[in-house]
């Protein structure tokens, strides 16, 4: 099961040097902040990255820079640079084109807010963030990871139950294999914690997670790490 760690704009620089000296013996995905991501070379860990830039002018990230960092998947969509970064469904498909064609991999966020989930739009929602960016993209879906991060749950301290998750992956799945006949794995994400771990590996379909607030803490980060790999 893959482990994506997703320290958003968290952690100060003496906290990354040694958090990143313990880290080296996990195998796990780590999406630091972009700045110290060349301090993360000696591990086992793999390194993700949490923005790409769809435009090149000065501040952006560029594929070339991640690629040269060794940089293997890369987080597109999330909840929050959808809403404060106004990262639209044309912005998403451009930067998964980018992210292929440099031979990274992609992974889509998706999930409905609670005002939706309330009016029971949630697989609704979900659609249509997947067919309006599918629509837009060369056609290798199957490089496409999608993770389930249901806007409400990101740092809530508040997750779905595993049901929920189970039929909203299920409904992923089904729409992916039914619409554009491919199969891809599926992540989920939002409070994810050593309190749920154990739960999410037991959900059918479910081949990763994305792990926020968490992530933070080493010593959470190997709880997380040993639920899922005993
Ligand atoms: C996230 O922001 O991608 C996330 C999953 O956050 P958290 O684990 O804090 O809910």
């Amino acid at each position: 099961m893959l482990i994506v760690l997703n320290h958003k704009m968290n952690l100060k620089i003496e906290e990354i040097t040694s958090y990143e000296k313990t880290l080296r013996d996990y195998n796990v995905v780590v999406m630091p902040q972009t700045p110290y991501m060349g301090l993360f070379t000696k591990g086992k860990y793999t390194l993700g990255s949490q923005c790409i830039s769809e435009y090149n002018a000065p501040g952006g990230v560029s594929a070339d820079a991640l690629v040269g960092l060794n940089v293997k998947y890369v987080i597109v969509g999330h909840a929050e640079r959808r809403l404060i970064r106004n990262e639209c469904d044309d912005v998403i498909a451009k930067k998964i084109n980018t992210i292929i064609n440099n031979e990274m991999v992609p992974i889509l966020c998706v999930g409905e807010s609670l005002l939706e989930k309330q009016a029971g739009l949630t697989y609704r929602v979900i659609e249509r963030q997947i067919s309006e960016v599918f629509t837009k993209v060369n056609k290798d879906y199957h490089k496409i990871l999608i993770a389930y991060e249901p806007v409400w749950s990101i740092g809530t301290s508040n997750p779905p139950t595993k049901e929920e998750i189970e039929e909203v992956l299920l409904f992923i799945k089904n729409y992916l294999k039914e619409t554009y006949v491919v199969e891809t794995d599926l992540l989920y994400g939002g409070s994810v914690s050593s309190d749920n771990m154990k739960e999410l590996t037991e959900i059918e379909n479910i081949k990763g997670v994305i792990v926020g607030s968490a992530s933070l803490d080493i010593q959470e980060v190997i709880n997380i790490y040993n639920i899922v790999n005993n």
